[in-house]
């Protein structure tokens, strides 16, 4: 490919492909999340590349029933809520319990307090400061009855989905919801007695799907170009990650009529609102051939209108300067942190396998998402021209490391990067690879 074309992404496209995914939300396992991979694979098999479906089993979890009501001063304030992903259901005619607020959770918060029979309230999501199961199974013992939860991350006036690792799942014991941040926070400040909750829910066995697209190269040798497109509850996605999903769609538009020197992997991956499972099934398998892979490009939530580009490196110090001036000759402004970033996105899993990755993200404030995770995370809040601009660096990254004989950065991840993630998939408690 000439690499002085380097306006060839097509905003029109890019909003023809958002338009298209993110008319309802795609829960993993659902409906929708089945149509959406549908039009991914027609799109990709349009494109010439040779296209599939991988179905992956996993323990889903969903709710038909959320209401949950706090009583202040006498009166009953009814809330909006969304129960979090694995929570147990309530009994059937709800719980009415006195409201306990906890701070963070954190160990500290809570001594000395009496939760017997309570419903706790928490800012927070419950993964604690450390980021693991710990603190689900401290207040599992706590004799609190159930949990409410509003997310500084999100100090919004709507709720918010929010999830667990699947690994997590077992630890999760109570009822669980999240209450919109802006909604709770007046009520606080006056004598807050008592909650009301009613959750129905459950657990179950369900198949989903990840969509390849290939183009296959001269050698065998293999960059992934990757998204996800399923949504949490409620939430159309549009951003995250209906942007990232339009990037690889656009790439994989772009490429496929050429014939690149390394093969190209595009791969729209569901389940990652589970902590990225439909990635996990997809380095798992033999037959994707993990040990070709050399280099991993992810997009999500990229299509801020108001927002901050950012590309997280984990690799070589050399890959970082190499995305550095490419991104200088395309005046794409951005920050490249080099960094581990376990569960946030699904190039994780390619880095458990030794795969150096690049995550282009577009944040948009400071702490958390504005709208990610909720309903406004819509067609009218995301960008294509954005999205583009994004797919514009990468036709051109993707052409210098597909198309060089020797590739342009060193292969693997170093050594204290390693060590690093090594770690992290200890503590957080990600299974570990298969042999
Ligand atoms: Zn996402």
């Amino acid at each position: 490919m000439d690499a002085e074309k380097n306006n060839c992404t097509d905003a029109g496209m890019v909003g023809y492909f958002l338009d298209n995914l993110c008319k309802t939300p795609r829960y993993s396992g659902s409906q929708e999340e089945r149509q959406a991979a549908r039009f991914i694979e027609e799109q990709f098999r349009g494109f010439g590349l040779k296209a599939r479906r991988e179905k992956y089993k996993f323990p889903n979890w969903n709710y038909s029933f959320s209401e949950a009501s706090l009583v202040v001063e006498g009166k009953t304030i009814s809330m909006p809520s969304i129960p979090m992903c694995y929570s147990a259901a309530t009994p059937d005619k709800g719980i009415t319990a006195p409201l306990i607020y906890l701070g963070q959770a954190e160990k500290e918060d809570l001594q000395g307090i009496d939760f017997k029979g309570k419903i706790g309230l928490v800012m927070g999501d419950l993964h604690g400061k450390d980021c693991t199961s710990d603190m689900l199974i401290r207040l599992n013992n706590s004799g609190l009855l159930a949990i409410l939860v509003i997310s500084p991350e999100f100090p919004y006036s709507w709720p918010v989905s929010l999830a667990f690792p699947t690994e997590w799942k077992d630890y999760i014991k109570l009822p669980l919801a999240c209450l919109p941040y802006l909604a709770v926070y007046p009520l606080l400040k006056k004598n807050l007695e008592k909650a009301n909750l009613k959750i129905k829910a459950r657990n179950y066995n369900d198949v989903s799907a990840n969509v390849i697209g290939e183009i296959k190269g001269k050698i065998d040798e293999t960059i992934v170009v990757c998204s996800h497109y399923d949504t949490p509850h409620q939430c159309p996605g549009a951003n995250d990650n209906g942007s990232g999903t339009a990037f690889v769609m656009e790439l994989a538009r772009i490429f496929g009529k050429t014939r690149p020197y390394r093969t190209l992997r595009f791969i729209a991956f569901g389940g990652e609102e589970k902590r990225s499972i439909g990635a996990w099934n997809h380095i798992i398998r033999k037959s994707n051939h993990l040990e070709k892979v050399v280099f991993a490009i992810n997009a999500d939530t990229i299509g801020a209108i108001i927002g901050r580009n950012l590309i997280h490196i984990t690799g070589h110090p050399l890959l970082r300067k190499f995305v550095g001036k490419m991104a200088e000759a395309n005046r794409f402004m951005v920050e490249i942190p080099t960094e581990i970033c376990p569960w946030w996105s699904d190039h994780f899993s390619f880095n458990l396998c030794g795969i150096p990755s690049i995550w282009f993200h577009r944040p948009n404030c400071l702490k958390g998402y504005w709208e990610v995770h909720s309903i406004h995370d819509n067609l009218e809040n995301t960008s294509p021209a954005e999205i583009a601009r994004a797919a514009n660096l990468s036709v051109q990254i993707i052409d210098a490391v597909a198309n060089s004989r020797k590739m342009p950065f060193p292969k693997g991840i170093p050594a204290d990067q390693k060590k690093e993630i090594k770690a992290l998939t200890k503590r957080l408690g990600i299974r570990p690879l298969p042999n």
